[in-house]
């Protein structure tokens, strides 16, 4: 436990906040980009602790949530027809259009849950006579697995393996967040997993061009009080730059053989993102090259299209974009829950509702 209990020494906590405080005069607006930061901020109730002008919007980074509701027909599309679809557990929760993965799973699709995609080329390996689709979404630090078990897959000379995908980068949605009219950011903490794959560097234009300033952060309390007190000692010193508090993960180049495998098999292209629509050159569909494993090229035209999503008179949108939060749904915890979700930010643990709701124990508390 050396390097967990170091990070949540109570002590040092009280030295951090102490620290804080006095700088803590003005409002700050701090998105935290990455759900799992979303997660720990609740876990550790560091929201409750800061001073009130300190105040956390929840990012983007939760991958189940950014994942349209249209791959979630496409995989049950392909279930239906034959296909084994493997992928994560949460996936299976994620509501489509009509249904989520579970349910068809429950009307006799063959879904199966993977702990990594290497698993679903396993299953494609034992399985020849079936066709293996592997639901593979993901930011910049799930997609070089993702890469690596296509780069396997064509090793065996595997037939009968393919990745529906949806793979989406962080640098394009934090500039179409600010670009955003009224945008209330004013400050980031970076993520912490994706940075150890493209590094510190992909965030220079964020003090550059918008005059934002980024500390990327490891995801335990002590980690996150840093990079609080990092951003503020900044706007006391009238400095804007990108800081490194999660220094023991993070280079400023980050892993070169991630990358390289990242640019052997993806290729950027515009994504759709749920919740937000669709952002130019923000995700990575798979290269031309490797087409026979790419689900998407090689089952169209059968797959459901795009559809438009309708988000009623909730506001999973709203809260995925950090411009409202979870409390401000009429339906947190009084309706949607874990159990059952309404939309992908109450299903994985790093979605801002779900994370909420299971910290504050109840909707009341939560909304207190
Ligand atoms: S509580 Fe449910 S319906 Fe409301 S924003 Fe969150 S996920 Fe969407």
């Amino acid at each position: 436990m050396k390097y967990v209990d170091e990070y949540r020494d109570p002590e040092e906590a009280q030295r951090l906040l102490e620290a804080i405080r006095p700088l803590a005069g003005e409002p700050l607006r701090i998105m935290e980009i990455c759900g799992g930061h979303t997660h720990a901020i609740y876990r550790s109730g560091l929201d409750q602790v800061l001073p009130e002008s300190i105040r956390f919007l929840h990012g983007p980074g939760c991958p189940v949530c950014v994942t349209p509701a249209v791959r979630i027909d496409q995989a049950i599309a392909l279930a239906k027809r034959g296909c084994i679809v493997a992928t994560f557990g949460d996936m299976l929760r994620v509501p489509g259009s009509h249904e989520s993965l579970r349910q068809a799973s429950a009307r006799g699709a063959d879904v199966r849950i993977v702990y990594g995609s290497l698993d679903a080329v396993e299953i494609a390996r034992k399985n020849p006579g079936r066709d293996v689709v592997f639901l593979a979404v993901g930011f910049e630090t799930t997609a070089p697995a993702n890469a690596c078990a296509i780069l396997h897959a064509r090793e065996l000379d595997l037939e009968n393996f393919s990745v529906l995908g949806s793979h989406v980068l962080v640098p394009p949605v934090l500039r179409y967040l600010l670009d955003a009219p009224g945008t209330e950011i004013d400050a980031f903490i970076g993520p912490g997993h994706v940075s150890t794959i493209v590094g510190s560097q992909d965030y220079a234009f964020l003090p550059e061009e918008y005059g934002k300033p980024v500390v990327i952060a490891g995801f335990e309390p002590l980690d996150l009080l840093e990079a609080v007190l990092l951003l503020l000692r900044q706007r006391a010193e009238g400095r804007c730059s990108v800081e490194v508090q999660y220094r023991r993960a993070v280079r400023p180049e980050g892993s070169p053989k991630a990358r390289a495998v990242l640019e052997e098999v993806f290729e950027l292209q515009d994504q759709d993102w749920r919740g937000i629509g669709r952002i130019p050159r923000s995700g990575l569909g798979i290269r031309p090259g490797f087409a026979p494993f790419d689900a998407l090229s090689r089952y169209q035209p059968d797959l459901p299209q795009d559809v438009a999503e309708d988000a009623g008179e909730y506001i999973c949108g709203a809260v995925i974009q950090g411009a409202k939060a979870p409390v401000e749904c009429p339906a947190f915890g009084l309706g949607c829950t874990p159990e059952h979700p309404f939309g992908p930010g109450m299903v994985s643990s790093e979605g801002a509702c779900a994370a909420l709701f299971r910290y504050r124990q109840n909707a009341r508390e939560a909304r207190a």
